[in-house]
């Protein structure tokens, strides 16, 4: 029953094992702690307009969610072993031929693999807001007020979840390396982006048919605070679907918008005045 195990050469897996531990941690250390960096220490006063709330998260918060987080990477690096081994046992459909499906194949699985993870994020998340199972997605919600480290501030088992998603991609469709490589990528980069909770994008856009689409940090913050809606990761469609969008999202959207430029007005005025 076991017989698989012996194929795996354990000399070689151990290793990679821990080579990949310790990089998911200290790829996790450098992107949140350098977003955090830029947006609330170097950049903190002349940023501050972009906020999404005009508050900041406590250093307990921050504490707690680099601890979990740890944990997090841990998981992740366990499954990503996984994928690793069930490719050497030639039972997933990774290719790495770049031409064997070509070009347009290759991208298409990219936009494939952020859909379906959208749909999949969806759904479970969700599912972990039902009452029985709110308890494991609870830590996610300790954090009102985001910051990039609440980006994979996970219950061990909602992380599980969370990254069940790669294993079934590699089993579903055909995928390259590097459009896995890709998507994690732009995973990681949209979580950090949703949680810092400051608002770059421009006014008007979440009103716009087609940009509106588009998950937004605003978005994401309301469901941090109101619990009960935008359960969406990287679009806004699946919330507008099925009723489930903050009714005042894109008014909210548009006062974070009005605020910033009334403070960046207001900021501006006085150095006027002192020129003239
Ligand atoms: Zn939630
Ligand atoms: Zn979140």
């Amino acid at each position: 029953m076991y017989d698989f195990l012996s194929r795996v050469e354990w000399a070689v897996v151990i290793p990679i094992y821990i080579i990949l531990i310790l990089t998911a941690q200290i790829r996790y250390g450098l992107m949140a702690g350098l977003v955090y960096f830029v947006s609330s220490i170097w950049k903190r006063e002349a940023w501050f307009r972009f906020r999404v709330y005009q508050t900041y998260a406590k250093k307990a918060q921050i504490k707690s969610e680099i601890k979990w987080s740890l944990v997090t990477g841990v998981i992740f690096s366990t499954m990503e072993m996984g994928v690793i081994v069930c490719n050497y046992l030639g039972i997933t459909q990774i290719y790495t031929d770049f031409s064997e499906y070509g070009i347009f194949y290759f991208i298409f699985s990219v936009i494939a693999m952020i859909v379906l993870h959208d749909a999949y994020f969806y759904w479970t998340h969700r599912l972990l807001h039902w009452k029985p199972l709110y308890k494991i997605h609870k830590i996610h919600h300790d954090s009102v007020v985001t910051t990039a480290f609440t980006s994979f501030n996970f219950h061990p088992i909602e992380a599980v979840v969370q990254f069940s998603i790669l294993p079934i991609l590699m089993f579903l469709f055909p995928v390259h390396w590097l459009s896995i490589t890709l998507f994690l990528f732009y995973m990681v980069i949209f979580n950090l982006s949703v949680h810092n909770s400051y608002e770059f994008y421009p006014k008007g856009m979440v009103r716009n048919k087609v940009f509106g689409q588009l998950s937004t940090p605003t978005h994401h913050s309301l469901h941090h605070k109101r619990v009960n809606c935008n359960y969406g990761l990287y679009f806004t469609y699946w919330d507008r679907l099925f009723g489930t969008l903050h009714p005042e999202y894109e008014e909210i959207f548009e006062s974070v918008k009005d605020r910033a430029e009334e403070i960046k007005l207001s900021m501006d005025q006085p150095q006027k005045e002192a020129m003239s």
